[in-house]
């Protein structure tokens, strides 16, 4: 099949992002109307209040924007989830981001199979099962689209303590080569982003378990992390991961695909000792 010729997306187009309720999820949902897009924000059904927040903020960007449920476990709802974006929002997703994603610190010899089964369900399968139908959507629709997905920088180092996460997060990346390489016929382009340290609900029971072992306050704790662990010696925000994500769904990226692309300031990543 030919290679569809490159389109101007934005404006008249939708995304689809899982995990869109908050943390990076929201910044890359809120980045994306900005940048001209209808937004589609599928969370777990207690992320509803949340994901209300971040409707009325891509509202006041003047786009449209839809809450729909998914628990990325559950392959059936990705596929509804997509369905009801299409049926709302129009046949014209251009941009899907799987962004959902969970981890905990535990060490390896603590972790029970049902936790790992649960970080695996929803980091990898999940992930894959986004990518999946959002590329059946792009290609029976026929202009091409733009698919990213969450890695990490434990997409490169591992860390202990987090074992399972990082082996879910090194899935991703091989998903994405993988994945480019097949869709690039139908013009849609795979890549994820790697975020180090980002200043999200994520890490709070991180810092709350770092401030215990050191007995210190979880601000000093926050601080002491990033100091120790972040070249460029701030925090990461969410805002910082939605702009590498809205320029690898921007024409500005063509040419890059199947890559898993570090935003993380030259993170060291997650270490728990202060060595
Ligand atoms: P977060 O915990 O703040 O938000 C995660 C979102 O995913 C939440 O809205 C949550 O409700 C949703 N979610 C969780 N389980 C789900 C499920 N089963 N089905 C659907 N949605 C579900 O996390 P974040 O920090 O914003 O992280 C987003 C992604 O970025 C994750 O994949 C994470 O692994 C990755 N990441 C984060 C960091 C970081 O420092 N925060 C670093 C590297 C990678």
């Amino acid at each position: 099949m030919a290679h569809p010729s490159p389109i101007k997306p934005a404006l008249g187009r939708s995304a689809f992002v899982t995990g869109g309720a908050q943390g990076i999820g929201r910044a890359i949902s809120c980045r994306l109307a900005r940048d001209g897009y209808d937004v589609s924000i599928a969370d777990i059904p207690p992320q509803k209040e949340k994901a209300q927040e971040v409707i009325k903020e891509i509202e006041s960007y003047g786009r449209r924007a839809i809450f729909v449920t998914v628990d990325v476990r559950d392959a059936k709802q990705i596929e509804a989830a997509i369905a009801e974006t299409v049926e709302k929002l129009g046949p014209n997703l251009f941009v899907s981001v799987a962004n959902a994603g969970v981890t905990q610190v535990r060490p390896l010899l603590e972790c029970t199979p049902e936790f790992i089964e649960n970080e695996v369900r929803i980091n990898v399968l999940g992930f894959m099962n986004t990518h999946i139908y959002a590329a059946k959507q792009m290609v029976k629709q026929g202009f091409g689209g733009r698919i990213l997905g969450a890695g990490s920088i434990a997409s490169y180092r591992t860390a202990e303590n987090l074992s399972p996460y990082g082996a879910t997060k090194f899935a991703v990346r091989g998903f994405t080569e993988a994945s480019a390489k097949e869709w690039a016929q139908y013009g849609i382009r795979v890549n994820a982003y790697g975020p180090g340290i980002v200043d999200t609900p994520m890490w709070d029971h991180i810092d709350a378990e770092l401030a215990k072992i050191e007995n210190i306050s979880i601000g000093e704790a926050k601080a002491q992390r990033v100091k120790r662990e972040v070249k460029l010696g701030r925090i990461q925000e969410p805002e910082d991961v939605a702009k590498l994500v809205s320029f690898l769904a921007s024409e500005e990226g063509e040419y890059i695909t199947g890559q898993t692309i570090k935003t993380c300031g030259d993170s060291q990543g997650y270490r728990r000792s202060k060595s």
